[in-house]
């Protein structure tokens, strides 16, 4: 009686592509650097978007107050702590005045 070896079933390796979602729209001048990209699943990519649309995330918080959130919450988005000179790029990217 001869025995076949078979080489043990190997799955390949499931392979989840990743959308690249840009932090600040390109339709408001964001850019491709990786500094404004993030690699979210397809899925959660595209519920974001059906939400926050082309957005900022203050306007997107905006919207959740004005609309979604219970009174008594309010979300409110902090810029984290930037150089002086990144900050200023950013409040003029936001339309915001320092
Ligand atoms: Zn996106």
């Amino acid at each position: 009686m001869s025995h076949k070896w078979k080489k043990p079933y190997k799955k390949a390796p499931v392979v989840r592509s990743k959308d690249k979602h840009h932090r600040l729209p390109s339709s408001r001048g964001g850019t491709s650097d990786p500094s404004n990209i993030s690699l979210v699943s397809s899925n959660v990519h595209r519920a974001y978007h059906q939400v926050a649309s082309n957005r900022t995330p203050s306007e997107l918080a905006a919207l959740l107050n004005e609309v979604w959130i219970d009174p008594k919450v309010e979300i409110i988005v902090l810029v984290r702590c930037y150089e002086a000179e990144q900050m200023k790029t950013l409040a003029r990217r936001l339309g915001i005045l320092l």
